[in-house]
């Protein structure tokens, strides 16, 4: 398959409902640019409500077939699609980069950590227990049956474009839920290629569906996705003012929601760690992406006993950090998304420096231009400052300085969001009371990557509701039914 354009993008580059391949009514279209080059890669179909419309009627419609399919079955198809993605992960992995700009090699990880959510849920599927209590009124038994939820839709972000939507999916599907998926205008290619690859494993027409559009569309998909009768859930990823303007929309018809949200992550190295494995994890956890993570560590809390050491190595490392195209052999950084994105980083920089942090390497714009920039670490940066207020999204390290523990925590906890957190220490007991204390969904101790779909992600406070991957995962897009016999002593 390939795009219009015939540049082997591997979908149709149209948006996908009830089994078909389809244009907008109007034939209107938007383009799809690469990050790197700015150059236009593809262009796919600007959708509206009336097509919106037509792919929950079809994933209504598709339900009871779905559904009455037995678990085993599903789980096989799920299985098909996974094995598909792997098949495919170097062209995925591509069509990744040139779209989205991150790392050849990070985009691969990406396949294959999306694939792995399809096949974790095509076992949870299998396993969606209900259970038999023991009868609490005379003469009853007293069943529980888990039932799908029923039609849902999924809006999903730009910066894990596969990821994202196949842990949605993964756990929908397995549930006997179809969707309506809306994924991000500025990666609709990797949504409508694992599409196809749905397509071809073999998964029923409306079961899963994609609608696709540009940033003005998104407004209009998302008031029918949200306020239309037959969709009973909705599981969106991205911006906190996103997310809950849709919960609001959503309350109308008391659906289900779930929200993975912004974050602001701490990263609070204690004077006992392991230096030079903190170091590691905050390269890979501030600069995986460029920054562009949810839980990308976004305020280092460093004791001042190790600061100054700190600071130095992870400098060093920020330093010696390829920034290049995605697709090229060595690159660590790629681009980022926009220039809108390349202004925040901006302002935060100058914001953290107006108020006394020191720019210890980095700072800017690349030397590359467009959207490319320096990896930036700044010390003594003011908890105040907007770095640490607002999630970055970008490639920039701001470290402060603490004193002791209580001060760690109380600074890590000082903020609305809560999605993850990470420390270093080697105190055992300081493990479980800092863990204890830490108010994040995900708490990472000594290591900077956590993320598997075995263990439930999420936030608390405005970080979200609800947790994708685990068993938790599966438990959102299920219903308990409890069934109540009568008369039967
Ligand atoms: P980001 O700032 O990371 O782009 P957004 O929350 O704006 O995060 O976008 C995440 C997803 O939400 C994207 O698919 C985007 O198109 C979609 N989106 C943005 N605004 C709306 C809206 N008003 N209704 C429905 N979806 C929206």
């Amino acid at each position: 398959m390939t795009t219009p354009d015939g540049s082997g993008l591997l979908s149709p580059g149209l948006g996908y409902v009830d089994g078909r391949w389809t244009a907008a009514d109007d034939r209107r279209t938007f383009p799809v640019t690469d990050p790197a080059t700015g150059k236009v890669i593809a262009e796919v179909p600007r959708m509206g409500a009336a097509e919106t419309v037509r792919a929950i009627r079809a994933a209504e419609a598709a339900a009871p077939a779905w559904r009455r399919l037995s678990s085993g079955e599903r789980s096989r198809l799920l299985r098909a699609w996974a094995a598909l993605m792997i098949d495919n992960q170097q062209e995925l992995a591509r069509l990744l980069v040139r779209e989205q700009g991150k790392p050849l090699r990070e985009a691969t990880e990406e396949v294959r950590y999306a694939a792995s959510f399809l096949d974790w849920f095509a076992e949870e599927g299998r396993r969606a227990y209900g259970e038999v209590i023991p009868p609490g009124l005379p003469g009853t038994r007293m069943t529980v049956v888990m039932e799908p939820v029923g039609v849902g839709a999924c809006i999903t972000p730009w910066n894990f474009p596969i990821a994202m939507i196949t842990r949605k999916a993964g756990p929908a599907l397995a549930a006997g839920c179809p969707i309506v998926l809306k994924p991000a205008e500025q990666t609709p290619l990797c949504a409508l290629a694992v599409c196809a690859l749905g397509e071809r494993a073999g998964i029923p027409a409306g079961v899963f569906n994609v609608v696709v559009g540009d940033s003005e569309d998104a407004a209009v998909i998302g008031r029918e996705l949200t306020t239309r009768p037959e969709v009973r859930k909705i599981s969106f990823t991205g911006s906190t003012a996103v997310g809950s303007l849709l919960m609001g929309q959503a309350a109308g018809g008391v659906k289900s929601v779930s929200l993975e949200l912004g974050g602001n992550a701490p990263f609070i190295v204690f004077e006992d760690a392991d230096l030079d494995l903190a170091v590691s994890a905050a390269v890979s956890a501030k600069f995986r992406n460029a920054g562009q993570a949810c839980i990308a560590a976004n305020r280092f809390l460093v004791a001042d006993a190790v600061h100054d050491d700190f600071v130095a190595e992870l400098a060093r490392r920020a330093g010696a950090l390829r920034v290049g195209n995605g697709l090229d052999e060595g690159t660590d950084i790629g681009p980022l998304i926009d220039a809108a994105a390349v202004r925040k980083v901006g302002r935060h920089i100058t914001d953290a420096i107006g108020r006394g942090a020191s720019l210890v390497v980095g700072g800017g714009p690349h030397s590359l231009g467009g959207t490319f920039v320096q990896p930036t670490v700044l010390a003594d940066c003011p908890l105040d400052a907007d770095i640490c207020c607002e999630e970055t999204f970008g490639p920039v390290a701001a470290v402060t300085r603490f004193s002791d523990e209580a001060e760690a925590v109380r600074s890590a906890n000082d903020t609305p969001y809560g999605l993850a957190s990470y420390f270093f220490t080697r105190d055992t007991g300081r493990v479980w009371r800092v863990s204890e204390a830490l108010q994040t969904g995900i708490v990472a101790v000594n290591t900077g990557a956590f993320s598997s779909p075995v263990a439930p992600f999420g936030g608390m406070k405005q970080s979200g509701l609800g947790r994708e991957g685990g068993h938790e995962g599966i438990a959102d897009w299920l219903e308990s039914k409890y069934v109540c016999h009568g008369g039967v002593d």
